[in-house]
This record gives C-alpha cells, structure tokens and sequence, in this order.
C-alpha cells in the first residue's frame, strides 16, 4: 500500500512519554507503507533520538530553532523530565514558540518533495499545527498518546472546569460528558488542574491547545478499540471526528504469545539500573504470579513519608516484590540513595532474605512485566505502563499521580476491573495497613486476574492477524492509510 511520493510530517509534544510513542508510531505507519516519514522537534531530542536508532532506521529527522534560556529555562531543558514541576509549565507555552520555524519546514519539505506532505501527525499538545496545516492546505491529524478514557476525560476536564463551582475539595461531580457513575471530586485532580480557573498558565495552554486539536481532520489513539469502549464513545462525542484506534505501540514480542527469552534490552537514553538478566534471575526463583513490581513511571517518586509507609505495607504483605525506586519528592533525583528514607535496614533486611530487589532509578519494565513470576503492578498509571501491564495480563493497583493518570486509574478498576486504586498523589496520607490489604486484594483475587487475562487477549488479538484476519489496530491502520490517500485524491 502506499505511493513512494507521498511524505508525512510528525511532531511529538516535548517529553519523552510522547516522543516514544511517535515513534513507535512512525515505525508503524512505515511497516504498512512506503511514505518518506519526517519526525520534527528540538535540537537535543532530535540529537538524542538519531543516536538511538540502529542503522537500518529509514524515519528523518528534523530539528526545529529551539534555545531554553529564551523562555527562561534552565540550559538544555528541552523535556517535561528535565524539569521540576514549577518550571514545566514553561516549557509547555515554550512548545508554542516552535509554530513559525515548523510552517518555514513545511514550505521547504513541500519543495523538496515537489509537492506538499500527505499529512502533519501532530501531538494533542501541539494543537497549533492545525494553524500551520490550515495555512498551507494540509491534513492534520491529532495523535493522543494516551488511552480514549484518558484523553475523554482531559478533554472534559480542561474544556469544563467543572470543579471550578464546588464548595469542597471532596464533593463528586460527574466528569462532563460521562455517563453519571463516572464521579470524581477536586481531589482527585492533580494541583495543577484543580486550582485552574481559566485563567491561570496551565488553562492559557491547555484549553487553547485542546481546542486547536478538535478542528483537526481525525485522532489516532494509542488503544485497541475492544479494551475501551466507555472511553472511545465519550471521546467520539467531544471529537466528532474520525478515530483510528491503532494500539498498542508496544514491541511486536510482548504481543506475541509464544514466548521467548530474548531480552528487551535498555530504552534510549536511560541507563538500566539493574541488568535484566539480574532481574529475570531473580524472578525465576518465585513462583509464578507471586511479585509484585513498583514503578511510578519514567519521571515521578512520591513523598518521604509516602515512601516509609509504602515500605513497611509492602514488608508486612509478605509478598516478594522489585520496586524501582528513586529519591523522595523534595529530593534531587539524581543523588545517591539514601537508607534513611526507608525503615531502617530495609534493603539489608530485604536483599539477605531475598525477599525485595530495589532497582534504583531504572528496572527493566518490559523483561519484568512478561516474566510469569510477576502477579501485579504497583503503578502510577502511566499509560504505556498500563498498557504493557495489561497486554501481559498483570493486574493493577493505582497510585496515580499526575497528567491523565487519575483517568486511567478510575477505568482500571470501575470499567475493566482489572485492579484497585491504593491512593492518589504526593499529598494522601497512605497507611501500612492500606498498602498490606490493597497487595492482597490484588494478588490474591482470581477474578481480577481473570479479567486482566481477558483484556490481554484482546490486546493481542486486536494487534494482530489471525488466521490472516486482521485485528482491528490493524484494520484501523489501513483504513487510516487509505483515507489519507483518499483524500490526496480529491
Ligand atoms: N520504564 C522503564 N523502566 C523504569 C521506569 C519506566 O522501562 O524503571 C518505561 C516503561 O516501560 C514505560 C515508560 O518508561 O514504557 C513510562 O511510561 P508511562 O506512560 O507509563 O509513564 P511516564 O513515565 O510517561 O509518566
């Protein structure tokens, strides 16, 4: 399929959970054509990104003028990780200031390939590329890295404020265009959100942005349209466009069920803290569905007392367990780790026993998550890590912390049943006793297994012919395709 003329133009929004998935994306869009693929951002992502593909990778590169000292950031902050969270904010109205240098590169890729691009696959945060397509007559179609319930319940958040009128941080409201037993209060929202009152930085960027988004021609949807059908109307209703569910972007052997022992290996630019070989050793001594795995995602941690309390629940659940962990909130990240911000002799008492492995910084998620020792996930609800989780059938329990993670988190358990939420944020009071019961709830539940079980066969299933019958990720990537030539036609 495909026209070997035909060029596209992709620009991920500035973070490395973004990044990823566009190109994962990328790499997509080339296995089902021959289009000449273009992935834009900045100098140092764009320099970090080339440096990570094997010789054989046919995407182009392009980076955009960027310099963070103009927007008052500190030097080479090009990514949301790089940054505190008081600074991100910056970097998020920065992303705008790429729209003129983005519209020159178009206007020189159109004369380099004789004609204009097919299509700009741009970021849901970067909703201003519709400005640039609309100027120049191109598609633009809005790609959402996160799951259909995710960007529903954004969309129905940042457009609506709809806790803006409530009088306690507790009272529930429906989230606007959801069905009524879809209630969260203002504390489920990050800070962020829920001191937004339309005029404040973090509004003057997302509801324009979001806005821009749904004049796009379409979304695509890093989701298998099955595992989500809740998620994907409401989407549908705000959007009133086209969604091409395409997921999950997720390495073609997790998908695969006959199983291998071939590593995953590392990620671009992180430094395993643990070799997996180290970690699937481990994990080979415990029977199957007994550890949990820890993670709060590529960027976040929690707080010192969070982290106490997480620790001592997790020694009293008796349950082995490999947790990725990192320096409390109030702490640099990158600082040596410090015993005294777990009980004490934890990890002593926890490597003599065997019974915890603490992988400082980064663990290898994916070697984890498919080896069949593994039983649940304590997780931020991240959405890649949800989707890795449960394309291998783990169960969930949620600490959500940030972005759409309290999204994912309700659909987890409320619309999949596929897990339990333990708490939310940096600023709940987590105790001991909740952490031990919440571990049980999980792990010891056949129901919830069985149900993560069902969801991973319709990922794969979705995500793959079979009997050379596509799934329907599959079919949608074609239909994507062929509207896109389609419309070239007219
Ligand atoms: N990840 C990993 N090792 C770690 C932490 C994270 O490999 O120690 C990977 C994980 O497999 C996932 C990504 O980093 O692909 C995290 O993405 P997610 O959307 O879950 O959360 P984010 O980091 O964007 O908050």
């Amino acid at each position: 399929m495909g026209n070997s003329q035909e060029h596209i133009v992709m620009i991920p929004f500035l973070a490395q959970g973004h990044i990823i998935p566009f190109m994962e994306l990328a790499k997509k869009i080339q296995e089902t054509t021959d289009f000449t693929i273009t992935l834009v951002n900045t100098p140092l992502n764009i320099q970090k990104l080339k440096s990570a593909q094997s010789s054989s990778c046919k995407i182009h590169f392009a980076s955009l003028p960027f310099n963070p000292l103009d927007h008052n950031l500190p030097p080479n902050t090009e990514t949301t990780e790089a940054l505190p969270l008081t600074h991100v904010i910056a970097l998020f109205h920065a992303s705008t200031s790429l729209q003129l240098p983005f519209q020159e590169l178009i206007s020189e890729l159109t004369s380099k390939h004789g004609k204009p691009p097919l299509c700009i696959i741009s970021d849901v945060f970067m909703g201003w590329t519709n400005q640039v397509a609309k100027l120049l007559h191109i598609t633009n179609v809005s790609f959402s890295t996160c799951g259909a319930y995710g960007s529903a319940g954004y969309i129905s958040v940042w457009q609506n404020l709809p806790h803006r009128s409530l009088e306690s941080d507790d009272q529930e409201f429906v989230m606007p265009g959801f069905p009524d037993r879809c209630k969260i209060t203002r504390a489920h929202l990050h800070k962020y959100v829920r001191n937004a009152d339309g005029n404040d930085d973090w509004s003057k960027f997302f509801q324009p942005q979001i806005s821009l988004s749904l004049g796009s021609f379409g979304w695509l949807c890093n989701t298998v349209e099955e595992i989500e059908p809740l998620g994907l109307k409401v989407l549908e209703n705000y959007t009133k466009l086209p969604i091409w569910c395409i997921g999950p972007l997720l390495p073609p052997r997790m998908l695969d069920s006959s199983s291998s022992n071939e590593i995953f290996g590392k990620r671009a630019g992180k430094e395993p803290g643990l070799s997996p070989e180290t970690c699937l050793q481990w994990l080979d001594s415990y029977a199957e569905n007994s550890v949990l795995y820890i993670s709060f995602g590529s960027q976040n941690t929690i707080s010192p007392a969070q982290m106490m309390e997480l620790a001592t629940g997790v020694e009293e659940s008796g349950k082995p367990f490999i947790w990725t962990i990192r320096p409390p909130i109030g702490f640099n990240l990158n600082e040596k780790f410090r015993d005294e911000w777990l009980p004490h002799k934890f990890e002593e008492r926890m490597s003599a026993s065997k019974r915890g492995l603490l992988v400082h910084k980064w663990a290898p998620q994916l070697d984890i998550l498919c080896h069949k020792s593994t039983g649940a996930f304590l997780t931020h609800c991240g959405w890649n890590s949800t989707l890795e989780s449960l394309s291998q059938g783990v169960p969930l329990i949620g600490w959500p912390l940030a972005a759409e993670q309290v999204y994912n988190s309700k659909m987890i358990e409320e619309e999949m049943g596929v897990g339990v939420e333990l708490t939310r944020g940096l600023e709940s009071c987590i105790r001991k006793n909740d952490v031990k019961r919440v571990i049980e709830t999980v792990m010891e539940n056949e129901g919830i297994r069985k149900k993560a079980n069902e969801i991973s066969k319709m990922i794969k299933k979705g995500a793959r012919p079979i009997n050379g019958k596509k799934g329907s990720s599959l079919r949608a990537m074609d239909d994507f395709v062929s509207t896109l030539l389609s419309i070239s036609r007219v």
